[in-house]
């Protein structure tokens, strides 16, 4: 199939349209037949739960073109049991792991033409969502819920490339509770997160690195990315922490590490132990590893990139995950399914 005319190398990190999403709805205990749509937009009651209680969570996932002219998706199977576990935190209808999968096919078979040709550097980005629909004015779940696919195609995250960025450690917000819903992917956590972004941004910071609000002496994560460290003895470090999210990302990376001869350490990371660190990094799907070049702590900033390159632990970690999602490098932990063609 001829692809879409779009400009493959120079594309943004931003909503293209594509042909279709689709849509599945959630009444009386069951999950209805998926429709495939070329609306972009939805008709929602007025009261429904999703405008006024935030219930609603979401997903990211990316799907690639292989050498060999195949589309696969990277871990699809970990963003399934993701959302059901965020639709089950804030009471929502729990979005079935074979339907999950079977929606992203479909919506993906129906966008082919939008997947990015491989070697562009761009790949199709996947944004299930769920959001409850039905009205309620007392503070109670929906009674209906909808289930959306969209696709759109995407180049790099940061338009400058793989180059270190500067974050600040932020004292005085919060994105998440430690029993709150910050181990889930719902969209309240980023509306938190939102004003200490925006102001890091306005004093010349990239993004923001927040500590555990209970004790404010651990790192949690950047405000969409969970963070690592690497340690001059060859560790690779990254928070455990109750108000974070589960990359999955840092998942494939605390693996690709230790295959690197690093050791891998997932525990309470105190914050001073940013002065320690050889290079530092942010990952999620979006970006997968965005290199940290300093943190500023209070009056002090730790500096890992004097050069504005970044270090060899992450520009390998980088190179190593991006040549399994592509094909280029052998898929040793089955992260990697191709899209059955129907
Ligand atoms: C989605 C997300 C991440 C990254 O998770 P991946 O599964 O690697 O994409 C990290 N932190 C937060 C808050 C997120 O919402």
């Amino acid at each position: 199939m001829s692809k879409a005319d779009l400009d493959w190398p120079h594309l943004d990190f931003g909503y293209h349209k594509t042909d279709y999403n689709i849509r599945f709805t959630w009444r009386d205990g069951a999950w209805g037949a998926g429709e495939l749509t070329t609306d972009e937009s939805i008709s929602l009651h007025i009261a429904a739960t999703c405008l006024h209680y935030g219930q609603q969570c979401f997903e990211g996932l990316k799907a690639f073109e292989t050498k060999s002219g195949d589309v696969v998706v990277f871990r699809i199977e970990e963003n399934a049991q993701r959302m059901r576990r965020s639709c089950h935190k804030i009471h929502m209808a729990e979005v079935p792991e074979d339907l999950f999968t079977d929606a992203v096919f479909k919506v993906i078979n129906a966008n082919r033409k939008f997947v990015p040709p491989y070697g562009t550097g761009a790949s199709l980005y996947i944004r299930p969502l769920v959001i409850g629909s039905g009205p309620q004015v007392g503070v109670k779940p929906a009674n209906e819920y909808i289930f959306l696919v969209l696709v759109t195609p995407v180049g790099p995250y940061f338009k400058t490339g793989f180059k270190p960025v500067n974050l600040i450690v932020v004292e005085d917000a919060d994105r998440a509770a430690p029993l709150g819903v910050g181990d889930v992917k719902v969209g309240g956590n980023y509306a938190a997160g939102l004003r200490a972004s925006m102001r890091a941004r306005e004093r010349g910071f990239t993004e923001v690195l927040y500590l555990d609000a209970r004790e404010k002496k651990y790192i949690d994560e950047s405000g969409p990315a969970n963070f690592f460290g690497i340690t001059p003895a060859g560790e690779y470090v990254t928070p455990d922490s109750e108000s974070i999210l589960p990359s999955i990302t840092n998942k494939c990376l605390i693996t690709l590490a230790e295959e690197a001869g690093l050791k891998p350490q997932r525990r309470h990371v105190h914050v001073d132990e940013i002065f320690d660190f050889t290079e530092a990094g942010c990952c999620g799907t979006a970006a997968v590893i965005t290199p940290v070049g300093s943190i500023t702590y209070r009056d002090r900033k730790a500096i890992y990139s004097k050069d504005g390159k970044a270090g060899p632990r992450c520009s390998e970690l980088y190179d190593k995950l991006t040549a399994i999602q592509v094909g280029d490098a052998p898929d040793n932990y089955g992260w990697v399914r191709r899209v059955p063609e129907k």
